[in-house]
């Protein structure tokens, strides 16, 4: 069976997600569980977009040793350098620099001709490998270029050093066979194609991201590209999941495996899904809630006989429905530290000592504290940067009546350490909470989404928010939990706000890095 690589970008094309932001701390366990998920490579980030980009592609790159860690350049030595610098202590580093080469982008976004696109691509190569010892070069909007230009200008960029040629269908037009035929031309016309990986990157505007990446695979592809859920830029990337856990349900079609951690997947899209505030629609293949639901009598029936009679995949091969022992409040320090291993977390003492202290308050008011809270507790601790400067919400009151208008007291605390304390109305409770933290707080802030959900099942279930505000015109999204929706509400906020406030010190603090 052939192999193919798996290619991972949630960190990049996937947090370029309209609204998403994700914090370092976050990108770290997203990278950390990408690496246990068994990915290839993953994408770690921008360097040159950021200061704050460039911290996180840093620490990944330090961090994880198990996976080839990337990040992205345009053509320009600036940005290869700045990328150097971030990524130049990983186990294997690895640049991916891309240029243009349609017809449409080339006139009107480069304003170059194709044989100036030729030799600023060889140059970035060239100049990428005298650092890199891998350079993946990517063909921007490939599916929308000239065949025989794309066969000239990869044959020279596979002279010039680069290892691995990336098709990507930018903008998400191409379909199956197209796609397929792309790829077959590729390996049939250009003469030094053997040498490199030749790799699919393919967006869903058309839904067909994961069809046209195994169509790829069936035509010559040994490398796939795509993120956790399908997140990403407008509708999306391909699903990795689907991709990965189709090679392996239809081996005797495609014949190529990954080197993919099939039960790791669960835990990695609910990662994904909660620290970027993208829910996973209940109908998605592979992680939807229902994906393993049946509802007609009949198929219950053939299940009750014979699983397979209704079910492709199982729910364990993906990870879903493993233990789910509960804690309550009689259960110790001990069996709780138990179970934060067997969740696969590795907390310091300090922010072991933190969770104990969130799971013991949450035994106070909820009798059974399932594998999903710890999971919202745990990960919510271990994302907490608790020593920076940030606003923190101290205490707070809400009067609701039907008859009366919503009044909200608040009291906090700012990122200078003082109390300040106020209240306000609204036409609600929550809004009477936001307009009088919005009085606190004295940056222009605008909401823009508010979501609520419930952690599990249940009517003492943990409460979750995730908004999207803008601070100051810069948007953030933040998410909040606790066992009351009101408070959720407020944690949400501030931890929006909070991001914004972080990202703002970070920048007044350091310079560019190179
Ligand atoms: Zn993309």
């Amino acid at each position: 069976m052939a192999h193919v690589k798996v290619f991972d970008t949630t960190l990049r094309d996937g947090e370029q997600s309209p609204g998403v932001n994700l914090n370092k701390l976050e990108k770290l366990e997203i990278a950390k569980q990408l690496e246990k998920l068994g990915v290839d490579i993953m994408e770690a980030g921008f360097p040159a977009s950021s200061q704050n980009e460039f911290e996180s592609v840093q620490e990944i790159a330090r961090t994880v040793k198990n996976s080839s860690v990337t990040g992205l350049a345009r053509a320009k030595k600036s940005d290869i350098d700045t990328a150097w610098e971030a990524l130049k202590d990983a186990s294997e580093p690895r640049l991916h620099v891309f240029l243009a080469t349609s017809p449409i982008h080339m006139t009107h976004k480069l304003k170059k001709t194709p044989d100036e696109v030729i030799e600023t691509a060889v140059e970035m190569v060239e100049y990428a490998r005298e650092r890199f010892p891998q350079v993946e070069w990517s063909a921007e909007d490939a599916c929308r270029s000239d065949k025989d230009f794309l066969v000239r200008i990869i044959e020279k960029v596979i002279e010039a050093g680069a290892t691995v040629v990336n098709l990507p269908d930018t903008v998400g037009y191409t379909t199956p066979y197209e796609y397929g035929e792309l790829f077959r031309y590729v390996k049939e016309n250009v003469p030094n194609i053997d040498r490199v990986s030749l790799s699919c990157h393919c967006h869903d505007d058309l839904g067909m991201a994961v069809a046209n990446s195994l169509a790829a695979i069936e035509n010559g592809a040994t490398q796939i590209e795509g993120t956790i859920n399908g997140i990403g830029e407008r509708a999306g990337n391909a699903s990795i999941e689907e991709v990965a856990v189709a090679l392996q349900i239809r081996n005797n079609f495609y014949e190529h495996s990954t080197n993919l951690v099939l039960n790791e997947i669960k835990r990695t899209s609910d990662l994904v899904s909660k620290f970027t505030g993208m829910v996973v629609p209940g109908n998605k293949a592979i992680v939807g809630k229902n994906a393993f639901a049946h509802e007609s009598g009949i198929h219950q029936d053939g299940m009750m006989k014979n699983a397979s009679t209704y079910e492709i995949i199982t729910p364990e091969m993906v990870g879903i429905g493993a233990s789910n022992m509960v804690l309550g409040k009689h259960s110790g320090r001990h069996a709780f530290e138990d179970k934060v291993k067997s969740l696969g977390y590795e907390l310091s003492e300090e922010k072991l000592k933190e969770a104990f202290k969130a799971f013991k308050s949450l035994t106070d008011r909820k009798k059974d504290v399932t594998d999903e809270d710890l999971f919202t507790i745990l990960t919510d601790v271990q994302t907490d940067s608790s020593d920076a400067a940030k606003y923190k919400l101290e205490a707070f009151q809400v009067q609701y009546s039907s008859a009366n208008i919503p009044t909200a007291t608040v009291a906090m605390t700012t990122p200078e350490y003082t109390r300040v304390e106020t209240a306000g109305t609204g036409q609600g409770s929550v809004e009477a909470i936001y307009n009088t933290l919005e009085a606190l707080i004295h940056e222009d802030i605008h909401l823009e989404d508010y979501r609520l959900s419930s952690v599990g099942e249940g009517r003492d279930a943990l409460a979750e928010v995730h908004v999207r505000l803008t601070v100051n015109g810069t948007a953030a999204s933040g998410r909040g939990a606790a066992q009351d929706v009101l408070e959720a509400s407020a944690n949400a906020f501030l931890n929006a706000v909070n991001r914004v406030i972080l990202n703002q010190q970070l920048l007044n603090k350091q310079s560019a890095p190179v």
